[in-house]
């Protein structure tokens, strides 16, 4: 769970989002990479840190893709199951597989209450840095660049499928050859828009490499001469194409007056007027009419959103209306309980019109072998050797407590081993910690059986 606002647009240069990121991976969720989904967005059983939830995770593709291909606004996602199910692992992941383009920002619901300012301006706030503006430079192309052209179809008379090339030759006559290649593919059907495919010079072969933006980057690592995205409409550019992106919110603090551009390095960024948000709207309308630029909704992830009250649900409703408006996926582990703010009750302490309008994800609870295998992946990721009886006695307890509780013990039982001078965490490990740390069902005994001696 994030105690922090944080939002990841990289590219954008700004020296607290790298130290969030940082943050994010040494944190609970640092062993997820993705959601494990194959070409065909069904989930692998163990893959990209993701165990099980299968269904929950596939669901969570299909959002992917209607994300990408901006089907999706208006819109809003509820993640709902018992703690410790993996609502917030499967956002993470949702994040991960977005790209590095597409911002994703993070607020636990209690926040708006807690931070200085107007419920309505901390959640205006939180929108504006999950909506991105991507910035349109054009400059000649300098030899020996990588270089990105697109290449536009219509001519074809063959639709609006559009793709990227990313070459790494400034050589107009490649450059014009490949793209045509994929002229000639996409109109063959083989590829769409979206695919990672390679192509190669010489014979013109085409390679499907999947439809993960991650493994374009493998690819581009490999040194191979192209890559193709999804990307809108354009016609075949012998121009280097610089982008940008930024969120609303970036743009806002640095051309509010009373806040100034040093106002996003400390996050203190106070209220923002109407008034600068009105002409920063006018003024990305502008750019967007002119070609300049492009919108980018992101994502924003309320986590324990029952916490929430009327106020800030009807926010949510009016919100999610714009036509920029980013998906808004939401987690809860309430079952039916009040609304706060009212004398009722409702199913996650949603209101019945916001729930209308969401499509609802659940979690399950994880069998013995997906906790194991949890656990194992999250020794992996600390750098944690520990012997298979450990591991069973770390699931057991982890059936018993919860998944959260046994994926703490592995840092502390890891430090005992070590003042042991052991190099592996054994059963006994595992046994002190479990005594040294109580977990919230035996805290509660405790209190039980102690509560005359607390203060009141
Ligand atoms: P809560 O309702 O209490 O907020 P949650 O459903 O959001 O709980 P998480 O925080 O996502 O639960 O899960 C607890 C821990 O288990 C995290 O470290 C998470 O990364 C890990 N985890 C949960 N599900 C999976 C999974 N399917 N694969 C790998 N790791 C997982």
């Amino acid at each position: 769970m994030a105690t922090t606002i944080s939002t990841t647009v990289p590219g954008s240069g700004l020296q607290d989002v790298k130290e969030l990121t940082r943050m994010e991976r040494i944190g609970a969720h640092s062993h997820i990479r993705g959601l494990g989904l194959d070409d065909a967005l069904e989930a692998r059983t163990t893959s990209q840190g993701m165990v099980g939830q299968l269904q929950a995770r596939k669901a969570a593709g299909v959002i992917l893709e209607m994300i990408k291909e901006g089907k999706i606004a208006g819109r809003a996602i509820l993640i709902a199951g018992a703690p410790g199910t993996g609502k917030t692992a499967i956002a993470m992941g949702m994040a991960q597989a977005l790209g590095t383009d597409v911002p994703f920002t993070m607020l636990a619901a209690s926040e708006i209450f807690s931070l200085e300012m107007s419920k309505t301006e901390a959640l205006t706030q939180a929108f504006r840095k999950s909506i991105g503006v991507r910035i349109k430079e054009e400059t000649e192309l300098i030899e020996g660049e990588v270089v990105e052209i697109q290449v536009d179809r219509s001519a074809t008379g063959a639709g609006a499928k559009t793709g990227k090339l990313t070459l790494k030759t400034t050589d107009m006559e490649t450059i014009y050859d490949l793209g045509q290649k994929m002229i000639e593919a996409l109109n063959k059907e083989k590829v769409t828009a979206g695919d990672v495919i390679t192509i190669d010079k010489a014979s013109g072969k085409i390679t499907k490499l999947g439809r993960s933006f991650s493994r374009a980057k493998d690819y581009d690592a490999m040194g191979s001469d192209t890559r193709f995205v999804q990307c809108p409409e354009g016609e075949l550019q012998k121009r280097k194409e610089m982008v940008h992106t930024v969120t609303l919110h970036e743009i806002d603090v640095i051309n509010s007056r009373t806040q100034g551009f040093l106002a996003l390095f400390s996050g203190d960024t106070g209220e923002i007027k109407t008034e600068v948000r009105d002409q920063i709207n006018s003024k990305v309308a502008e750019w967007r009419e002119e070609g300049k630029a492009d919108i980018v909704p992101g994502v924003l992830f309320i986590d324990e959103v029952h916490m929430l009250d009327i106020e800030c649900f009807s926010f949510l409703n009016r919100a999610m209306e714009d036509d920029m408006s980013p998906v808004v996926i939401m987690a809860s582990n309430r079952g039916i309980t009040k609304i706060r703010g009212t004398k009722y009750t409702s199913p996650h302490g949603l209101p019945i019109d916001l729930l209308d309008r969401l499509l609802i994800i659940s979690t399950s609870p994880y069998t013995e072998k997906e906790i194991k295998q949890i656990l194992s992946i999250r020794c992996e990721e600390e750098d944690v050797e520990m012997t298979e009886e450990a591991k069973d006695i770390l699931t057991k307890i982890g059936i018993e407590t919860s998944l959260r509780y046994s994926i703490h013990l592995i840092t502390a039982a890891s430090l005992v081993a070590r003042k042991r001078k052991a190099t592996e965490v054994d059963v006994e490990d595992i046994k002190r910690v479990y005594s040294l740390f109580l977990d919230e069902k035996r805290s509660v005994q405790y209190l039980k059986e102690y509560q005359q001696q607390f203060m009141f």
